[in-house]
Order: C-alpha cells, then sequence, then structure tokens
C-alpha cells in the first residue's frame, strides 16, 4: 500500500476508533468463528485466581481489553461473556465479580443492570476481606443451591456467600452455574 494512502487509513481508523469510544459499551457483539478465533489465545489463565487475563490490547486509561475486528471495537470481558453466555441484555453491563478488568473469564463476570453496577462501586468492601470476595467456587455454588432448595431466601443466599440478588437469581434460573448439579457429590 502507498505511504499515502496508508496514512490515510490509518487517520480513518483512528477517527472511527474515536467514534466508536461510547458506543462501545452497548454495541451488540456479532459472535462469528472470526471473533471466536480472535479471543481464543488472547487471554491466559491465571492458576490461582482462574483469572482469564487479557494479553492483547489493554486499554491505558480504562484497564480494560480491546478486540477490534473489522473495523469495531469490543471490550474484551464483553466479547468473552457473550460468546460462552449469550448475548448481553440491553441497558445491562458486565461485572467483574473478580474486580479484574483484564479478566475475561465467565465465570468471573455477571451482566447486571447499569445502575446496580455504579451502586457496587459506591459500596465500601471495607468489612470483607479481599476484591475477590463475590467469585463463587463450584463447591461454593453447590452449598448456595443446596441452601435455596433447603428453603433459604435469595436475600439470605446473597448476603451468606456475599453476592448480588441477581447473581442468586441467575444460579435460580439456570443462566449460569447451570452445570453445577446438587444431586451428585463428585467433584469437578
Ligand atoms: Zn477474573
Amino acid at each position: 500500500m502507498a505511504p499515502l494512502r496508508e496514512a490515510r487509513r490509518r487517520a480513518v481508523d483512528f477517527v472511527l476508533g474515536l467514534a466508536q469510544c461510547v458506543p462501545m459499551q452497548n454495541a451488540e457483539i456479532p459472535v462469528t468463528l472470526k471473533l471466536r478465533s480472535r479471543f481464543r489465545g488472547k487471554y491466559r489463565k491465571h492458576k490461582e485466581t482462574m483469572c482469564w487475563e487479557w494479553i492483547g490490547y489493554i486499554h491505558n486509561k480504562t484497564g480494560y481489553g480491546k478486540i477490534t475486528l473489522d473495523g469495531r471495537s469490543y471490550l474484551s470481558h464483553r466479547v468473552g461473556y457473550t460468546i460462552h453466555k449469550g448475548p448481553i441484555p440491553d441497558g445491562f453491563v458486565v461485572d467483574h465479580l473478580c474486580r479484574n478488568r483484564k479478566c475475561c473469564n465467565p465465570e468471573h463476570l455477571e451482566a447486571i443492570p447499569g445502575r446496580e453496577n455504579v451502586l457496587r462501586g459506591l459500596s465500601a468492601p471495607s468489612e470483607q476481606s479481599g476484591d475477590r470476595r463475590r467469585v463463587l467456587h463450584a463447591a461454593q455454588v453447590r452449598e448456595l443451591k443446596k441452601a435455596r432448595r433447603d428453603g433459604m431466601t435469595q436475600e439470605e443466599c446473597a448476603s451468606k456467600w456475599g453476592v448480588s440478588l441477581a447473581a442468586v437469581a441467575h444460579i435460580d434460573d439456570g443462566s449460569c452455574w447451570s452445570h453445577v448439579k446438587i444431586d451428585y457429590d463428585e467433584d469437578e
């Protein structure tokens, strides 16, 4: 490509990139083979935290990972969510239960209404130990499911396991952790 054309293409990409900064958050994510293959291999699984840390481009102001595909930008954690859990409902944001913005492990992500995300950010984590308080592990989910079966309310469960009501509701309706069954006691 001629240098001038290349420079022009870069300028256009730059402007398009700026224009997409705002709508990026709500852009519908086309789950194509190309997107899947771009996503795969761009994260590293952390052995202890189980976070899938994005090793592709990281936005230096927000700290979120980014994928650019066919001239459009997508946040990597939203892509991870969409590929593994399905489309993000309108007006919902994808919250990191692990508080690690680079993470795109769907088990660490939860779609919640935008306003709730703001409130969560405001609530001080002081009485909880550590930042990873809300990531549940399979054994805890199994306990939580048993507690729900045995009559513990969603509110009680949310408070006992330090998760949002929405998280308990998602477990109840099977939109997450449906692979964890309480009828069987074998390990994953
Ligand atoms: Zn994580």
